[in-house]
């Protein structure tokens, strides 16, 4: 493997209440200089406090680079201003980047850390559900364009992944949601065991309560290393297991344009049920298990109904939008992730895309 491993430490408090010795093999050793942290106004304000306590302790020091919460902040604009700005602190390739917030400032950061100087260290510190079990995890990291999301981006894993699940206390709800369709995934694709406990604990996970939450986020990670362990570089096709629900979702989150109306998880968790009823039409998969799905997802509080979104489409139009999905092979055929069972997942290649223009009118 190209890849190199490292440690993804699950321990409450071990950012918010032990942060220093947590990560101590990678701030600088010279307290004469200062670490360097990437968050947004958000993740700034609830955790910066904490984490510059723990260092103070221990004499040491951070300099803070704050960008705007949302998406906007992975762009070429605020990239420029950030490798700048780690360039005028002098880091060198030894150095660590510590990339404090969601998915957001995590590919930012990664990306940076990629580019900076052929490439520096850089840590993740995730403080949303969706950038614990996903996206802190497996090494892509990207920015936006305007041809589309993630179209510019590197593989560059983390020195190493700090999760404290104490950070989501104050996650909103929406946004915890979201995370959590993610986690439904890892059960659905792949674990049929993970998706029955999900099934009887998911309201204490989303709940945020320490032993199931703890669990959840555990088996989520442990499942992304397994997929991404196999196939890093995303070479072999294993790793598109993880987009089980995503080629639905990306098309849904294209035409309500990337925006609130829609949240990533939200969109995928709509995937994942649309993937699921076009499995059963397949005859591939139980109806009831497709049924199953559905309910499971909107018992999360996770929309589970493209019809209940009002979109003032048709089902060429979304189908349209997955033809121009990065997955889009070549040969003009688009892999489909599709089940055969809860926790069965598989991709086809011979999914005739007009065919999935009539089911998704059905349901819209
Ligand atoms: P995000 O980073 O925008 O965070 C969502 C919101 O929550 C932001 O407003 C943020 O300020 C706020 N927030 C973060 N932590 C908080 C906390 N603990 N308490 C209160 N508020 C908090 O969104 P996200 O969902 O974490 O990440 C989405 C991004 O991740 C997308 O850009 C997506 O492309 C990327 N992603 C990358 C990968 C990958 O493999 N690299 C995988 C999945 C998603
Ligand atoms: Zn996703």
């Amino acid at each position: 493997l190209a890849g190199r491993s490292y440690d993804v430490v699950i321990e409450r408090g071990c950012v918010l209440q032990d942060f220093t010795r947590n990560a101590a093999p990678f701030l600088p050793q010279d307290t004469g200089r200062k670490a360097a942290f990437v968050t947004d106004a958000n993740t700034h304000r609830l955790f910066a406090g904490r984490i510059e306590d723990s260092l103070t302790e221990a004499g040491l020091a951070a300099e803070w680079f704050i960008a705007e919460p949302g998406e906007g902040a992975k762009s070429w604009a605020v990239l420029e201003r950030l490798t700048d700005w780690l360039l005028a602190l002098g880091l060198t390739r030894s150095d660590h980047v510590f990339a404090l917030g969601g998915g957001v400032v995590g590919d930012l950061t990664g990306f940076a850390a990629a580019v900076l100087k052929r490439g520096c260290g850089f840590v993740q510190i995730p403080t949303t559900l969706l950038a614990q079990v996903d996206s802190s995890v497996g090494g892509k990291t990207a920015i936006n364009t305007a041809a589309g999301k993630n179209l510019i981006g590197a593989f560059h894993q983390p020195s190493i992944v700090l999760i404290d699940a104490l950070v989501l206390d104050t996650l909103p709800d929406r946004e915890m949601r979201a995370g959590y369709a993610e986690v439904l995934k890892y059960g659905l694709l792949g674990d049929a065991d993970f998706f029955a406990w999900l099934e009887a604990n998911g309201t204490a996970v989303l709940a945020r309560e320490a032993e199931p939450l703890a669990h959840a986020i555990a088996t989520s990670i442990a499942a992304k290393a397994r997929i991404v362990a196999e196939d890093e570089r995303e070479t072999s096709g294993r790793r598109a297991l993880l987009n089980l629900g995503h080629t639905f979702g990306h098309a849904l989150e294209a035409e309500t344009g990337f925006s609130d109306r829609l949240l990533h998880g939200e969109a995928v968790a709509l995937g994942m049920v649309l993937a699921a009823r076009y499995s059963a039409r397949r005859g591939e998969l139980a109806q009831e298990d497709a049924a199953r799905t559905s309910r499971v997802i909107a018992s999360a509080g996770l929309p589970s109904e493209i019809a209940a979104l009002g979109m003032d489409c048709t089902g060429e139009t979304l189908v349209d939008h997955m033809r121009h999905d990065k997955k889009m092979e070549g040969s003009g055929t688009l892999p489909f992730l599709l089940l055969r069972g809860i926790g069965e997942a598989h991709m086809a290649r011979d999914v005739d895309l007009a065919n999935v223009a009539a089911f998704l009118d059905e349901q819209l």
